[in-house]
């Protein structure tokens, strides 16, 4: 399929109060096209909260729930459970609507954590989407567990000391029926992923990464770009996993398959305004080093994870 042969129904309309280049809305758009319009999606805070304007003139077309910070697992696992007995008495008939989360790393990594984690060890019957920005760009951009070593935040004044967790590998390490990440720059492989996830029944993630334009302080024309360099350095790695068996894809694989080199970790860094630190520091060289190395730490262990 091509991108031009996707469904032409939009679910985010005109009248977002989203930044100019959010990555968000892009990112739901597509979603939205796999998932079609028999779709329920909670919503914990953040700026798709803030962005979808006020009932009843909000940019979704989709039934969206605002939920609280921490309960996008109880939430959504209760929701599909309530449908599942609706179905069961008869209640409700015809196909049954997707349960799906749309929310950030915060409320995934670190504040929603807790009861996410729950819902795949119980294999709840929903999809989780994590768009992660890798902060809390609602917020002001204050660090989260997604927030990348040496990234200025305002919560990190100086550079973050240390690194990113890697919450889609805890996820597929609870042996889920599906896991996956995807970038904006592949919109294919993300659709393809989610209309996998679509069909399938228990506990799905998605992690998308999300370039902020704002938090991340780059020109908003650049999202898509930054979204493909991500992957072609290799700091962000696209695999998706079936109860625990992991599978790398497209540049990912290239690169674990020495088809073809990372490209050099300056080329995503430097544009990013939250590294000015680190550029600046006479420490630079010995930092991009690490990072470098701790990038082809990263994918050799993926590269061995694939063999289990
Ligand atoms: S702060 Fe970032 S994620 Fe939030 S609306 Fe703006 S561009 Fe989108």
């Amino acid at each position: 399929m091509k991108i031009k042969e996707l469904p032409s129904t939009e679910y985010i309309i005109p009248g977002t109060g989203a930044c100019a280049g959010c990555p968000l809305t892009t990112g739901l758009r597509i979603i939205g096209k796999a998932l079609g319009e028999n779709a329920i999606g909670f919503l914990t805070p953040s700026c798709a909260v803030a962005s979808m304007g006020l009932t009843p003139q909000t940019c979704y077309t989709f039934s969206a729930l605002n939920i609280c910070f921490a309960s996008a697992g109880a939430s959504a696992g209760g929701a599909a459970m309530a449908l599942d007995a609706l179905y069961r008495k008869g209640k409700l008939k015809g196909e049954k609507p997707v349960v799906f989360n749309w929310v950030g790393d915060g409320g995934t990594y670190d504040i929603g954590f807790q009861g996410l984690s729950a819902s795949a060890e119980r294999n709840d019957d929903f999809l989780h989407f994590c768009y992660n920005n890798e902060a809390y760009s609602n917020t002001g951009n204050q660090r989260s567990g997604a927030t990348p070593q040496y990234a200025l935040t305002t919560t990190s004044p100086l550079g973050k000391e240390m690194g990113q967790k890697n919450v889609p590998l805890i996820m597929l390490e609870h042996r889920p029926p599906y896991v996956a990440t995807a970038s904006l720059a592949y919109p294919m492989d993300l659709y393809r992923k989610v209309e996998k996830a679509r069909k399938i029944t228990g506990f799905r993630y998605i992690e998308i990464h999300m370039p902020c334009c704002t938090s991340w302080r780059f020109p908003p024309a650049d999202t898509i770009r930054m979204s493909k360099l991500a992957v072609k350095t290799g700091s962000w790695l696209l695999w998706e996993g079936e109860y625990g068996k992991l599978t790398l894809n497209g540049v990912t694989a290239s690169l674990a398959e020495g088809k073809r080199k990372p490209s050099p970790v300056e080329s995503y860094l430097k544009p990013q305004g939250r590294f000015s630190t680190l550029f600046k520091s006479s420490e630079k060289e010995q930092q991009l080093a690490q990072i470098e190395a701790n990038i082809g730490r990263e994918l050799e262990f993926m590269v061995g994870r694939a063999k289990l």
